[in-house]
């Protein structure tokens, strides 16, 4: 008997996330076309911007993004590693107490504005309640981030969109756990003109019994509640303390451990 982890929920191979920043009126369209081909988004807001042109209303919030992330990107979009550090922490802090309020829920991930970090600011996230913070450093590849922390996306839209869905789909049966992570801001769809570009994604992608589609934090949760798994010695019991069930393959077949259950093989 051997163990393997190389499944996402429901013992499905891949995964898809977007990830939007910025929270300008067209997240509005974004949203219908997410919508529409049931793909899951994370949406990085700063709050601070709300309720002047061209940036969402306070008031829509929590409806628009019902079924996606609601996420920091801190308040009024600053470079992060170049101003005090108290008004970095009030920066991201302020922009989480704001957006929970519209949310209903604790915000947990971030997007580094202008994806602009440093040693410190990485540092500094855990004391702020930021489990994950994405870059703007796309590796082309579809591979899970090392540190979520700095989590470089698989590309921005822009960036050969289609290819890279093809190259999604083709994927090996050896690849572990592909995610493909796509990042960018809803107004370069109106200013490009290219609002197709994300409909044809959308449509390519989708309804694709292999893939999780998934928002980034659940993307996270579910790879560290993977990797909290609990083994015996002898790896004949497994404990799965986390808030949520984990797919694993035992000789190559998908197992599901609900949350707070113990197995033996
Ligand atoms: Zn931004």
């Amino acid at each position: 008997m051997y163990i393997t982890f190389n499944y996402y929920p429901e013992g499905k191979r891949k995964a898809l996330t977007m990830s939007y920043d910025d929270g300008q009126i067209h997240d509005r369209r974004l949203v219908d076309v997410f919508n529409k081909y049931g793909i899951k988004g994370t949406f990085h807001l700063n709050s601070g911007k709300f309720d002047t042109e061209p940036f969402l209303n306070s008031s829509e919030i929590g409806d628009l993004f019902k079924g996606h992330e609601i996420s920091a990107h801190s308040l009024n979009h600053p470079f992060l590693t170049m101003v005090p550090s108290d008004v970095m922490i009030e920066e991201i802090l302020e922009d989480r107490r704001r957006l929970e309020d519209l949310a209903g829920y604790p915000v947990r991930g971030m997007s580094y504005p202008f994806g602009n970090y440093n040693e410190d600011l990485v540092k500094a996230l855990p004391f702020l309640g930021v489990e994950y913070s994405r870059t703007v450093q796309s590796h082309g590849g579809f591979r899970l981030p090392d540190n979520f922390l700095t989590w470089h996306p698989t590309c921005h839209h822009d960036q050969n969109l289609l290819d890279q869905c093809k190259k999604f789909k083709n994927t090996s049966e050896w690849d572990q756990m592909p995610l493909f992570y796509v990042w960018g801001h809803s107004f370069e769809f109106e200013r490009n003109n290219n609002w197709e570009l994300i409909e044809e994604f959308c449509k390519m992608v989708s309804l694709d019994e292999n893939v999780w589609y998934a928002t980034n934090i659940e993307i996270m949760d579910y790879i560290k509640a993977m990797k909290n798994l609990r083994f015996s010695v002898d790896r004949k019991m497994i404990f799965n303390p986390s808030s949520i069930p984990v797919w694993i393959a035992v000789d190559g077949q998908p197992v599901k451990i609900e949350s707070g259950q113990r197995i033996a093989l």
